[in-house]
């Protein structure tokens, strides 16, 4: 049922963009669509039916998970998927712009020669913007496992500890407690080193009077969750202090301004004025957020360049950071829920000033 509606969603595509099939070979479009978790696949979608091709490793997992009219398995697919376009007289067939080109070429050579091939992106961005009870379920399941693995691995974060360390602590608390996977290479950036944006975790050890910035999420039935949390270990330098009460604000503004019909835009402008105000503007340099699901950044895009406007049931993370360089840096993110009656956290750590050591 769920798959059904998801592919008839898909199928308006098709005659919006006056398209005779699309392929989709995605991982998370597989599972989204027909309920695929393995790792290779094609779901090939018609307006009258659907076909799901594998190799002989998951024909037996396909036949148990997937919703498809038909389930095929193949020696070669870019084979079995030609000859299915053909079968199916598709002249205009649109293709996920994550295909490899190589994959894309290939089908180009080996199909018939009238064929048309399309790139879809935003066309397939808007299918997976809207989650569902279930898949907040999951993403709920997964933000559960960052505040408790947080909690466990919390007394670990003190001055002397490796980065490195806090990073597989808290990764392996997530696992025990039932991840399938950690979200991304977890950030944990201390003192200095918080002023990289993405500085993974290393080698150097925490010292007191530090700022700990950790960025880190887990994957539950497929969806991710994704929350930074930047903590203090000892009193810190004012400046950074300032730093911190100016991240938090622009953090808790945007989420205060999240709202059916504002423009996701607008979220990020509030969070930069507020930094740009307070002095720090030219050191925030990335987008406000992004969209978070079956993948860990999906749309909606937040930044200053989104058309979107914020949607019921849009799952975005709210994530302003300051980064000086040679000083340190504050990231403070949250992912939330889009509601009629505004923004729901559904990260659970809380975001207020914390010094470990007090
Ligand atoms: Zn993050
Ligand atoms: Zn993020």
């Amino acid at each position: 049922m769920m798959f059904t509606e998801r592919q008839q969603r898909a199928r308006t595509l098709l005659a919006e963009h006056d398209l005779d099939a699309i392929v989709f070979c995605a991982r998370e479009n597989l599972r989204y669509l027909c309920g695929f978790t393995g790792s290779d696949g094609v779901l090939l979608l018609t307006g009258d039916f659907s076909l799901f091709l594998t190799d002989s490793r998951y024909t037996t997992q396909a036949r148990e998970q997937v919703a498809a009219s038909r389930i095929e398995e193949y020696p070669l697919q870019s084979e079995a998927v030609v000859t299915a376009l053909r079968e199916a007289g598709a002249r205009r067939i649109g293709f996920e712009t994550s295909l490899a080109y190589g994959k894309v070429n290939d089908l180009r050579v080996k199909g018939e020669a009238h064929c048309e091939w399309l790139p879809l992106r935003e066309e397939l961005e808007t299918l997976r913007l809207v989650k569902t009870a279930g898949e907040l379920a999951a993403i709920e399941a997964a933000t559960e496992l960052n505040a408790q693995a947080f909690a466990e691995v919390e007394p670990l974060i003190r001055p002397g500890a490796v980065e490195r360390e806090v990073a597989l602590a808290l990764e392996f608390a997530m696992k025990r407690r039932g991840a399938e996977e950690k979200a991304f290479d977890f950030i944990v950036a201390s003192g200095p080193r918080g002023a990289l944006p993405h500085g993974v975790a290393g080698d150097k050890r925490l010292a007191e009077g530090e700022l700990v910035t950790i960025d880190f999420g887990c994957r539950v039935d497929g969806y991710h969750s994704d929350e930074t949390v930047t903590v203090a270990v000892g009193d810190v330098a004012d400046e950074m202090r300032r730093v911190f009460a100016t991240v938090l604000t622009a953090h808790d503004l945007a989420l205060a301004a999240v709202a059916p019909g504002v423009p996701l835009a607008e979220l990020d402008r509030i969070a930069r004025e507020h930094i740009a105000a307070a002095g720090y503007g030219a050191f925030f340099g990335h987008g406000l957020g992004h969209g978070v699901g079956l993948e860990i950044h999906e749309a909606p895009t937040v930044s200053m360049r989104s058309k979107a406007v914020v949607q019921e049931g849009m799952v975005f993370t709210v994530e302003p950071g300051v980064y000086l360089p040679g000083s340190g840096g504050v990231r403070i993110e949250d992912m939330v829920l889009a509601t009629s009656s505004g923004a729901r956290l559904l990260t659970r750590i809380p975001k207020h000033y914390r010094n470990l050591l007090a």
